[in-house]
């Protein structure tokens, strides 16, 4: 295979609403599941220790018919092309979906899903918000157990203990590979273009665990044979796109403005828990002293000892990026709660940011190429200070 097949084979699995890869898995071998969840984070690893498929599900770009019938107008997309997918028969090939407690509109799509499909699973995941062992992490020790007997009990494959290390060791070795990636664009963003890596991510949403490792390191090695040229872009730290995601034009527009994205939040989830889980003892344990400890910051965790904007200043450090772009979905509470804040910790730090909001199905992007060219023109002329 070569890189562009690869890309093109990403981006296939990316536009195909009729999930025919999902189909393809299930009908391969008889009394095969697939699970669906929604952003931002859900531990896939127990859907996986079942022997189900898990199955990220992040709206798509569609035209919406009924959907936006369900919610008033002045809330997000996600909920609605997700509604639109369930209703059209699109996700008939899931057994269930997870909603994991991000925010209202989530817990609220989560109490439709109930009543609309009866027939199907439907989990609203209460992530902790107290990240103390023995409140958050107890509470959430239960939640886990809970899904994990509802899984197995769908799957009739029991959740042991060597099944869920197993499956945390594949996610181990995904997540290194994806860190890697994001790390070797950071160093030569050149190299590793934001829409091939968003792809590639976003393949992780519908392919099983081993075969998107698999391409991961198809993807590395073919990055060695690619010869790209380096362009005087500038550096940009890219935030507040981790539930509902860009259009992939907006992406390539903001690369094409100038601007070599070295850090972001998109498909968060397959990232979220920073560095391995660990591979012995109580699995479930793992799981949850992983999320207690090692969770990304983001605008859906509480956060009670670090000032806000303290990552993303860090992140910017990190990554030498020479600017931020806050990028978040329309109404977005949590991303658009935090930004204030944010951008007062980016202001303070002195590095430059400007902002911009979309919807998934947003079509036109010469407003933000002119934005983002002149951010980026910007930053090339007078720096950070
Ligand atoms: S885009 Fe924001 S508001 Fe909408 S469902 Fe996701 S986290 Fe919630």
């Amino acid at each position: 295979m070569v890189l562009d097949e690869l890309v093109d084979y990403c981006q296939r699995l990316y536009e195909d609403l009729d999930f025919r890869s999902v189909q393809a898995w299930k009908a391969a071998q008889p009394g095969r599941k697939a699970i669906g969840y929604m952003p931002i984070y859900v531990p896939r690893e127990i859907i996986h220790a079942t022997g189900m498929l898990p199955v990220g599900l992040m709206g798509g770009d569609m035209e919406i018919i009924r959907g936006d019938a369900y919610y008033q107008s002045y809330i997000c997309h996600i909920p609605r092309s997700t509604i639109e997918l369930g209703v059209s028969g699109r996700l008939d090939m899931l057994d269930g979906v997870i909603f994991p407690s991000i925010c209202d509109v989530i817990r609220n799509l989560s109490g439709m899903w109930k009543l609309m499909f009866k027939d199907k699973y439907s989990k609203y995941l209460d992530l902790p918000q107290n990240f103390m062992p023995n409140v958050g992490g107890d509470f959430y020790v239960d939640e886990l157990r809970s899904m994990a007997g509802d899984l197995q009990a769908l799957s009739g494959v029991e959740v042991t203990n060597a099944r869920l290390l197993e499956s945390i060791r594949l996610y181990n070795r995904n997540r290194a590979l994806v860190n890697a990636l994001y790390d070797l664009r950071a160093a030569e963003p050149w190299r590793v273009p934001t829409v091939e890596l968003y792809l590639l991510l976003r393949a992780g949403n519908v392919l099983p665990v081993e075969e998107h490792t698999e391409l991961l390191q198809t993807y590395r090695a073919l990055l060695d044979t690619a010869q790209r040229p380096q362009l005087d872009n500038s550096r940009i730290v890219l935030t507040g796109a981790f539930c509902e995601q860009p259009p992939l034009g907006l992406i390539r527009t903001i690369e094409r403005a100038g601007c070599y994205i070295v850090e972001d939040d998109f498909v968060l989830g397959s990232r979220w828990i920073q560095g391995p889980v660990a591979e012995t003892g109580d699995a479930l344990a793992n799981l949850v002293s992983a999320y207690l400890e090692r969770s990304v910051a983001n605008a859906s965790v509480y956060i009670a000892d670090k000032p806000k904007g303290e990552s993303l200043v860090k992140a910017c450090r990190h990554r030498c990026g020479e600017g931020v772009i806050f990028c978040a979905a329309s109404f977005c509470d949590p991303a658009l709660l935090d930004q204030p804040m944010l951008a007062h910790a980016v202001e303070a730090a002195g590095i430059p940011y400007t902002e911009f909001k979309y919807s998934e199905n947003t079509g036109q992007f010469q407003v933000i190429k002119e934005q983002t060219g002149t951010f980026s023109d910007s930053l090339k002329l007078w720096g950070t200070t």
